[in-house]
C-alpha cells in the first residue's frame, strides 16, 4: 500500500466553495478533439479522473463567436447549444469525484477568426500572434468592446456552472489568452487606464475576476491561470511585475495556477528542459496570496511532486502530459505501485494532435483518445479469446507493447530479439544528444514484461522463416523494425541521387551503430523533417565535425512545429556551429563534395564534404515476412494461423504509431477479421439542422 511519505499528495485541499479530494489536478491541456469528438473526450477525461486525478479540467473552451482559433479544435461555449458537450464530460468526471474545471478563453489576437469571420479583438491595433501568421490584424479594443467583453465573460461562467462544472477558470497564460495580452508590455500599448503601469494593465483581469466571481456565487471556485515570466526581460511580463499582481489580486481568485512563458516554455521537451524547469520561477509566489496555488513540470516523481509542497512552492501538483501518459499516477502512488507508472518521455506528440487537429496520442499511453473510440483502456484489457500462443519477432516499440498487452491478456507469448539489447530504436535513439528520457519506453515494457510470468523473453535471437515454421507457435508478429536508406530516395527524389559511391554516404542507423564519417567535413541531408536531421547534425558538430545541415525546407526539423520545438531546433543547431541551407536540395555527391540546388530556383552550387549523412527515408526490414508469406502453404500443416508485421516493419512511422501498432495487434487479437469493410472505431456524427434551416 502507499509509502506514508506520500500521504501529503492525498490531502483533500479547498478551493473557495469546493473541495478538491487529493492534490493531483489535471490542469487545462488541448487535445485535438474539443468540439468535433466530444463524447470521445468525455470519456477520456474521465479515465483520468478514475485514475485518481482530483480535479480534471477541460482544454482552453472559446467561450465567444468573436474569439475562435479555427483551425485548432477546442472546445466551445460560444452559447446555450454547446452546455450538454460541456456537461457530458463534467459527469463522466463527476462519477469518479473529482472536480471538473473549465477553462473559460478569449483568444483575443491569439485567434484570426476564420470561422466567425469577426475581426479579432485586443489591447492594440497589431497583427494576430498566431502560429500560421495569418494575415489578420486584431483591432485595438474601444471602452465599449472592454464591458461587452466582460458580460460575454461573465454569462459564459453563468453557462459553465450550468454544465456542471466546479472550477470556472480566468485564462491569462501561455499569450493565448486574450488577458495575458492586456497584461504584458509587449502587447498592451494602451494609453487609457487599461495601459501604461502594471496596475492598468492588470485592470481587465481584476474585473473578470470579480465578474467571475459574481457568476460563480459560492457555488463554483474561480481559478486564475495566469504566466510568471514572459522571459522577455522587462519588455515583459517579469518577476517584478508578476508579484505586483499577484500581490494585488491575492485573495482575488479562489486558486492560482501559474503557467511559464509561452507554451512552448511551459511544455518544454525532454530535449530542451528537464523536469520542474518553472521551479525557479514559480518559487515564492505562493507567499503572496492565502489561496492554493497549482503549477507543473512534468512531474512523475512522488518524491519530487511531495518536496514542491513541502517546501511550499504548490499545494496542487499539476500536470497534463504525465496525466497523458499515465492517467492512473496517482492511484499507482496510492497502492504502492510506483513501478508500474508509465512515465512521460517529454516528446510532445501529444501535442501535436493538436497541431494537427486530430484527436490527442502519447508515445508512451497507446490507449490516449481511443478510449471511447475503440473503447480501450489504459490499465485493463479483455482476457484472451483462446489459448493459443504468440511469438513476436523483434523488441523495438512495437514488439515491446505487443508482448505486453498480449501477457495482459493472458496469452502465452515469447519475445525474441535478434541483439542482445531490447528497446530496438528507441535504445539507439535514447543515446543521441537530448533524447535519453525516450528511454522510459523500453524501461515502463521491460519492467512490466518481467512480471508477466506467461511472458518469455529470448536475446540473441535472431529468427529466420525456418525457425518460425514448425516452432509451434500458431500467430506470429513480425515487429523487426526498418532501417534507414542510403540512396537519398525520398521526399524530394524518387530516384537514387547521382553520384552514389563517389563520397561515402552513411545513414542514422550508421551513426547510431558507432560509425562516423571519414574527414571533417559532413553533409547531412535532411529530406525527413521530423528530428533526426537535426539531432545528427548536433552529434557531429559536438563532435568537431564541420557539418551543413542541407533540407529542402524552410526550416530545420520543419515538423517539430507540431511538437512546439521548432524554434529551439533552429537556436540549437545554429549555436552548435551547424551551417543551415534550408530551401536546398542535394542533387549529387562529387570528389570531396556534393552539389546542392536552391528548392525553389534549382540554382546549384558546391558545397565541400567528405562525407553525407542521408536522412530521408526507410525501408521496413521485411524479409521474413516475405519469406513466411511465400510459404503459406506449409502453415496449416504446422499449425501457424496467422503471420503479421506491425510497426516499422509494417510501414515506417514516429515511435508513437510503433506502440499503438503493437496495442493494437494485442487488442484485436481473435477478435473480427480485419476485412477493412467497416470502420473499426466509432466516430461521432453530427447531428443534422431541421430542414427548414435550409430556407
Ligand atoms: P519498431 O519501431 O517497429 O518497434 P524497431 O526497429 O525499434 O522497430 O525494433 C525492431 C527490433 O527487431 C530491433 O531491436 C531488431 O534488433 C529486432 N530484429 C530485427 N530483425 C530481427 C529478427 N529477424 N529476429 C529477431 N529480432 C529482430
Ligand atoms: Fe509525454 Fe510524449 Fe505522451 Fe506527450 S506524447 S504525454 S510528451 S510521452
Amino acid at each position: 500500500m502507499r509509502d506514508p511519505r506520500y500521504d501529503v499528495l492525498f490531502e483533500p485541499v479547498p478551493i473557495g466553495p469546493v473541495t478538491a479530494p487529493n492534490r493531483f489536478f489535471q490542469v487545462p491541456h488541448c487535445n485535438g478533439m474539443g468540439y468535433r469528438d466530444v463524447t470521445a473526450l468525455a470519456t477520456m477525461r474521465g479515465v483520468k479522473a478514475e485514475g485518481g486525478w482530483g480535479v480534471v479540467c477541460t482544454e482552453q473552451v472559446e467561450f465567444h463567436y468573436s474569439s475562435d482559433i479555427t483551425p485548432f479544435i477546442e472546445l466551445r461555449l460560444w452559447d446555450d447549444q454547446d452546455i450538454p458537450a460541456l456537461a457530458r464530460m463534467a459527469d463522466r468526471v463527476h462519477e469518479h469525484g473529482a472536480l471538473a474545471g473549465l477553462e473559460l478563453t478569449y483568444n483575443g489576437m491569439n485567434g484570426p477568426n476564420l470561422y466567425s469571420r469577426e475581426a479579432p479583438m485586443g489591447p492594440a491595433h497589431l497583427p494576430v500572434a498566431t502560429w500560421s501568421l495569418d494575415p489578420v490584424q486584431a483591432r485595438a479594443m474601444t471602452k465599449q468592446d472592454i464591458v461587452d467583453l466582460r458580460r460575454w465573460h461573465k454569462a459564459a461562467a453563468g453557462r459553465a456552472i450550468k454544465a456542471g462544472y466546479d472550477i470556472v477558470y480566468v485564462y491569462a497564460g501561455h499569450a493565448l489568452g486574450g488577458i495575458h495580452h492586456f497584461l504584458s508590455p509587449r502587447y498592451n500599448q494602451r494609453t487609457d487606464e487599461y495601459g501604461g503601469s502594471t496596475v492598468n494593465r492588470m485592470r481587465l483581469l481584476r474585473e473578470i475576476l470579480e465578474d467571475t466571481r459574481e457568476a460563480c456565487d459560492g457555488i463554483a471556485a474561480v481559478a486564475c491561470r495566469i504566466t510568471v515570466d514572459e522571459l522577455l526581460g522587462d519588455g515583459g511580463i517579469d518577476r517584478a511585475a508578476i508579484e505586483e499582481v499577484v500581490g494585488e489580486l491575492s485573495e482575488h481568485p479562489d486558486l492560482w495556477d501559474f503557467v511559464l512563458g509561452s507554451w512552448e516554455d511551459d511544455s518544454v521537451t525532454s530535449r530542451f528542459g528537464p523536469e520542474g524547469a518553472q521551479e525557479e520561477y514559480v518559487r515564492g509566489l505562493k507567499g503572496l496570496t492565502t489561496r492554493p496555488v497549482v503549477g507543473v513540470g512534468r512531474f512523475t516523481s512522488p518524491d519530487t511532486m511531495v518536496r514542491q509542497v513541502n517546501q511550499g512552492i504548490l499545494d496542487l501538483i499539476g500536470a497534463a502530459r504525465p496525466s497523458i501518459a499515465d492517467p492512473f499516477l496517482p492511484r499507482k502512488i496510492e497502492e504502492g505501485r510506483l513501478e508500474d507508472i508509465r512515465e512521460c518521455i517529454g516528446c510532445n506528440i501529444c501535442v501535436s494532435g493538436d497541431f494537427t487537429m486530430s484527436p490527442i496520442r502519447c508515445t508512451q499511453n497507446p490507449t490516449m483518445g481511443e478510449e471511447w473510440r475503440r473503447g480501450w483502456h489504459p490499465e485493463r484489457i479483455k482476457v484472451r479469446g483462446s489459448e493459443t500462443s504468440v511469438l513476436v519477432v523483434g523488441a523495438g516499440p512495437s514488439g515491446l507493447e505487443a508482448a505486453r498487452s498480449l501477457g495482459n491478456r493472458g496469452y502465452d507469448v515469447t519475445l525474441t530479439e535478434a541483439t542482445r539489447q531490447l528497446g530496438g530504436r528507441v535504445w539507439n535513439e535514447s543515446r543521441l544528444p537530448g533524447l535519453a528520457a525516450w528511454v522510459r519506453v523500453l524501461d515502463y515494457r521491460e519492467q512490466q514484461i518481467r512480471s508477466l510470468k506467461n511472458v518469455e523473453v529470448a536475446l540473441e535471437s535472431e529468427m529466420e522463416a525456418d525457425d518460425i515454421v514448425g516452432s509451434g507457435f500458431e500467430h506470429v508478429v513480425i515487429a523487426t523494425g526498418a532501417r534507414w536508406r542510403d540512396d537519398g530516395i525520398g521526399r524530394w527524389h524518387l530516384t537514387p541521387v547521382p553520384g552514389l559511391g563517389v563520397l561515402p554516404v552513411l545513414t542514422p542507423d550508421d551513426l547510431m551503430a558507432g560509425s562516423r564519417p571519414p574527414g571533417k567535413r559532413v553533409v547531412v541531408f535532411d529530406d525527413d523533417h521530423y528530428y533526426m536531421g537535426g539531432v545528427l547534425a548536433e552529434l557531429l558538430a559536438a563532435e568537431g565535425y564541420g557539418v551543413d545541415l542541407v533540407t529542402p525546407a524552410a526550416q530545420v526539423s520543419s515538423w517539430t512545429n507540431n511538437t512546439l520545438e521548432i524554434l529551439r531546433v533552429q537556436e540549437r543547431v545554429l549555436n552548435a556551429g551547424v551551417t543551415v541551407r534550408t530551401a536546398r536540395t542535394l542533387t549529387a555527391l562529387g570528389d570531396g563534395e556534393v552539389t546542392i540546388a536552391c528548392a525553389y530556383t534549382g540554382r546549384e552550387e558546391t558545397v565541400p564534404a567528405d562525407a553525407v549523412v542521408m536522412v530521408t527515408a526507410r525501408l521496413p526490414r521485411d524479409e521474413l515476412i516475405t519469406d513466411l508469406t511465400a510459404r503459406t502453404d506449409e502453415w496449416a500443416g504446422v499449425g501457424l494461423l496467422s503471420v503479421r508485421a506491425i510497426g516499422d516493419a509494417f510501414a515506417p512511422a514516429t515511435i508513437a504509431a510503433a506502440v499503438y501498432e503493437g496495442h493494437k495487434y494485442a487488442e484485436e487479437l481473435d477478435g473480427p477479421p480485419r476485412t477493412g469493410d467497416t470502420v473499426p472505431f466509432r466516430r461521432e456524427v453530427t447531428g443534422l439542422s431541421p430542414e427548414e434551416a435550409y430556407t
